[in-house]
């Protein structure tokens, strides 16, 4: 699984890029084929739409491995959704990772400046990542969660958190509390506890390899979250509250169809290829170019202790050498990482690097090469 572009792309945990062939050929064949509008109407390019949604959903379901998924526009949509929808009330305790993506502090911090809630930090250790579940187990009887908010891998170190683990926890302690995983850079991939997960979200242009402008809310439970954005849904059209059930309670609005067509192809592609196939390719090349960075003078890499938890992101900081200055040498030489924060502040204070302006994050798809880690060390070698 290799791409030739003369540029090597290394950015994959902003956005995988390429696209398996089948998610170009999809998404033109809709505008030219189907074109319709889902759910309004019962002209013949409407129910093809219409067909195509719920293949898609089903399709997404399945790779989900939960029994509800309902789509939106992005992730950082779905996350405030499912935060904002949650009703929690002054003085509940939020417990979030270090780990958490802005498009979930953001929120939640919203929530603690406007109606009072606590936010908790769960504790991890700082250079291996491992989380203390001990500590976890007594901080969740001392004040019992009203909802756990964890990512399922970090999108600036690339290690995964230990999901199955802290939603046992979470359940035997607080069993109402509302559990909703952050699945941005690795839903699919790693097979998860669903029945646990109220929420897991999901976006279409990251792990799933498909376009943007779709990714949702796989549900892994009964529990439902109060509608974010109230509209249309081509159902229950004499009423003007939200349909009461059902996925079109969180669908308003025409939907991303030509998204959803390649966001379809993109999961027929994934399971044809196999998550365990994936998932070997990019923890195998992020192994090895984390043991050729290790070779190098003055570079430091930041990786999970146990190599198992270790997935597609590989993330270093060259002594002396601002971060954005190698994302810019690299970047001379034709090779795209991306260098800074990544949305993720509470990750860089926990591993202290912040102050020099994060780090270098280098991240792998399906489709990277092996010349993609030579030419990376490669070009790394000349500028230390
Ligand atoms: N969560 C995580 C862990 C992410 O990496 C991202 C994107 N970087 C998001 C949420 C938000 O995704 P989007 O910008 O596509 O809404």
């Amino acid at each position: 699984m290799t791409t030739d572009n003369a540029l090597i792309y290394l950015d994959n945990a902003a956005t995988t890029y390429p696209k398996p062939e089948a998610v170009y050929v999809a998404m033109d064949q809709f505008y030219r084929a189907f074109g319709g509008n889902a759910g309004r109407g019962a002209n013949p390019l409407a129910r093809k739409a219409a067909a195509l949604v719920e293949e898609t959903r089903n399709a997404t379901q399945a790779w989900l491995d939960v029994p509800a998924a309902v789509f939106t526009s992005s992730a950082t949509i779905a996350l405030n959704t499912v935060i904002m929808g949650a009703r929690l009330r002054a003085g509940d305790c939020v417990y979030v990772s270090p780990f958490e993506h802005n498009s979930v502090l953001r929120p939640i911090e919203h929530l603690r400046k406007t109606v009072g809630i606590e936010i908790r930090r769960l504790p991890f250790n700082t250079y291996t990542f491992e989380c203390h579940l001990d500590e976890v187990r007594k901080l969740f009887r001392l004040e019992p969660p009203a909802m756990l908010c964890v990512s399922q891998v970090s999108n600036v170190f690339g290690v995964r958190l230990p999901i199955d683990e802290l939603t046992a926890i979470a359940r035997q302690i607080a069993s109402q509390s509302v559990i909703i995983v952050d699945g941005a850079q690795a839903a699919g991939l790693h097979p998860l506890d669903t029945e646990r997960i109220d929420a897991l979200i999901w976006s279409g242009h990251k792990s799933f390899y498909g376009p943007y402008g779709i990714a949702g809310i796989g549900f892994g439970t009964e529990w439902r979250p109060e509608p974010f954005v109230y509209g249309g849904t081509g159902t229950v059209s004499e009423s003007i509250d939200m349909p009461e059930n059902g996925a079109s309670r969180y669908e308003a609005g025409s939907q991303n169809i030509v998204a959803m067509a390649g966001l379809n192809a993109a999961v027929g592609w994934l399971r044809d290829t196999g998550r365990e196939t994936i998932t070997a390719h990019t923890s195998s090349l992020a192994w090895q170019l984390y043991e050729e960075l290790e070779a190098l003078p003055g570079i430091t890499t930041y990786m999970p202790g146990n190599p198992e938890l270790a997935t597609s992101i590989v993330s270093f900081n060259i002594d002396g050498i601002q971060p954005q200055a190698v994302e810019t040498a690299l970047g001379a030489e034709s090779i795209a990482v991306r260098a800074g924060l990544h949305c993720a502040p509470w990750a860089h204070k926990l591993v202290g690097t912040i102050d020099q302006g994060g780090v270098v994050r280098v991240s792998l798809s399906a489709l990277s090469s092996q010349r993609a880690i030579i030419e990376t060390r490669n070009a790394l070698r000349s500028l230390g």
